[in-house]
């Protein structure tokens, strides 16, 4: 379980209502049970329930179960599309592990807004269902140009492009353990002046995942997929 609080030796840990409902109405745990907590700082720890109620409940901190386990240094990039996809997209670039999710505005891109705090919300829950002790940070949507403006030029990025033959595979020559970023676009795919100016960046690295036009949310799994697969670790 997710909790936003500090854990250690003997810590007490309070629970909203939204956790005691899950802890002891669906779980059914009770006084005396145990449950593995994580905040995404302090690793994993064994916790026992010292008080269960229908409106909250306390937990008592025992022993670490998992030191905290950081995923490698990699950013997604992808441009927001339909509500369920766009959830779909953050919850499996932070299951695959993904240390931030960064949504972006580009040319073709219909969302001029997300719901930041909802998708934050999908990380937390993919990292909690998968025995994670680190959950990504979603970031506020913004403007592709911008985050190209403010690039930090040592982080290198595989920019997924259907117009484009180039293999991830090829990337695996360069340096592992660098800093990365993946990027996908929009459903109507990036703009010529878009191609222009990524093709021009000495970071950017023009992938192709294959021969047929991929969903945005297919493409985002398969890139992530081939990122591990070249470079991750
Ligand atoms: N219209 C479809 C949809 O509704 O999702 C297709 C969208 S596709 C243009 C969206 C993004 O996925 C592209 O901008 C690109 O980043 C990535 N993509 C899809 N197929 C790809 C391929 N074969 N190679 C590289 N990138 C691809």
């Amino acid at each position: 379980l997710y909790v936003d609080h500090l854990l250690g030796p003997g810590q007490s840990v309070e629970l909203t209502r939204e956790q005691a409902h899950y802890l002891f109405g669906v779980m059914r745990l009770a006084v005396g049970g145990h449950v593995a907590l994580f905040n995404g700082k302090d690793g994993e720890w064994l916790a026992k329930v010292a008080e269960a109620g229908k409106k909250g409940g306390k937990l008592t901190c025992q022993t670490q179960s998992k030191p905290l386990h950081m995923p490698p240094d990699l950013w997604f990039l992808f441009a927001p599309i339909k509500k369920t996809r766009t959830d779909f997209i953050v919850e499996k670039a932070a299951e695959m592990g993904a240390a931030r999710i960064m949504p972006v505005q580009t040319q073709f891109t219909n969302s001029e807004r997300i719901r930041q705090d909802r998708l934050q919300a999908h990380a937390v829950e993919a990292a909690e269902q998968c025995g994670g002790t680190f959950v990504p940070e979603v970031a506020d949507l913004q403007r592709l140009d911008r985050v190209l403006d403010d690039w930090p030029e040592t982080r290198q990025m595989m920019f997924c492009d259907e117009a484009e033959v180039g293999s991830a595979l090829r990337l695996a020559a360069q340096e592992k353990g660098q800093p990365w970023a993946i990027l996908i676009g929009p459903e109507g795919g990036f703009s010529d002046r878009e191609r222009a100016r990524l093709s021009g960046l000495p970071y950017a690295h023009v992938v192709s995942l294959g021969p047929r036009i991929l969903r945005a949310d297919t493409a985002a799994v398969a890139a992530l997929t081939m990122w591990q697969q070249a470079l991750g670790d």
